[in-house]
């Protein structure tokens, strides 16, 4: 194994995300059991108050709603990028218990921007990875062999192009501001790429609570001001058009 595409998969989520939203949110308002309103509301289309409680933005009962998703074929550089989402859960393989060297070459990931430059580019970049392979090996070597002890000093050598794997858990209401944050065409391709898919994922199953997410365009205006990638329309576009797709990746 080398060179490695992304992959996004929803391992699970809360069972009846929308109804158990909206029982939390009813709650705050009824003097009824919770057990009434969760039957009341399983019979019911929660739709409309599902959609009004995001608009006035009573966002706290969307917290009851977690999703899991397994993430692999992405780069240590999305690692940096989506670590820094602090309402998020994440269990990354590591670089010391699993060594770089199973295969000829550790796996790692080519930005589009580079294989657009031609075959000449990636056979360059697909080289450069054979070296820092090479570098990993001498120094892993040197250290004693591969072992946790050796490995984690090995790894200084190897690139932000190094694949990792995650398994990521948010709750719908931190999905929504990572969304805003992430799909927005601002955002680096890798993240933004995985962001899309992971939106396409939650609203297979939670159509209403994500109705409207994804960058601050979807639901209403543009807020990166002067740095605006003035692509509005085409972006609507896509968003309306997703849930046809079998995968945004
Ligand atoms: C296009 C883009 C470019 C970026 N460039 C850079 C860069 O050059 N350098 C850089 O360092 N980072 C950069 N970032 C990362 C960015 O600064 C944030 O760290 C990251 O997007 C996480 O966002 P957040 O803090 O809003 O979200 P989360 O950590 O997911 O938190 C969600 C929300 O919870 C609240 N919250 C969480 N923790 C706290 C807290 N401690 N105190 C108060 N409120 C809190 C905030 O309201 C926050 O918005 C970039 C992000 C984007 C999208």
């Amino acid at each position: 194994m080398s060179r490695v595409k992304p992959s996004v998969e929803l391992l699970a989520y809360t069972p009846h995300p929308e109804q158990t939203v909206a029982v939390a949110a009813k709650l705050c308002y009824s003097d009824s059991t919770i057990s009434q309103l969760a039957e009341g509301i399983a019979d019911r289309d929660i739709s409309k108050f599902i959609a009004k409680l995001v608009e006035l933005g009573h966002l706290s009962p969307i917290e009851h709603a977690s999703f899991t998703f397994g993430v692999e074929g992405v780069s240590r550089s999305l690692l940096a990028q989506i670590t820094r989402h602090r309402i998020a859960s994440f269990s990354v393989k590591s670089q010391r218990y699993v060594s770089a060297n199973k295969g000829e070459v550790f796996n790692y990931i080519i930005p589009p921007a580079i294989e657009e430059l031609g075959a000449d580019s990636v056979a360059k970049f697909e080289s450069q990875m054979a070296t820092m392979q090479e570098w990993y090996n001498e120094w892993q070597s040197e250290l004693g062999g591969a072992s946790e002890k050796s490995n984690e000093d090995a790894r200084f050598v190897l690139p932000n192009a190094s694949e990792t794997k995650m398994v990521i858990t948010m709750n719908a209401r931190e999905l929504m501001h990572y969304f805003e944050l992430r799909c927005c065409n601002r955002a680096q391709w890798e993240i933004r790429a995985i962001s899309w898919e992971m939106l396409r994922l939650v609203r297979e199953v939670a159509p209403t609570l994500f109705a409207n997410c994804g960058p601050a365009c979807i639901a209403g205006k543009c807020s990166e001001g002067k740095m605006s990638c003035k692509k509005m329309s085409e972006i609507k576009e896509r968003h309306e058009n997703m849930m046809t797709e079998e995968s945004m990746l």
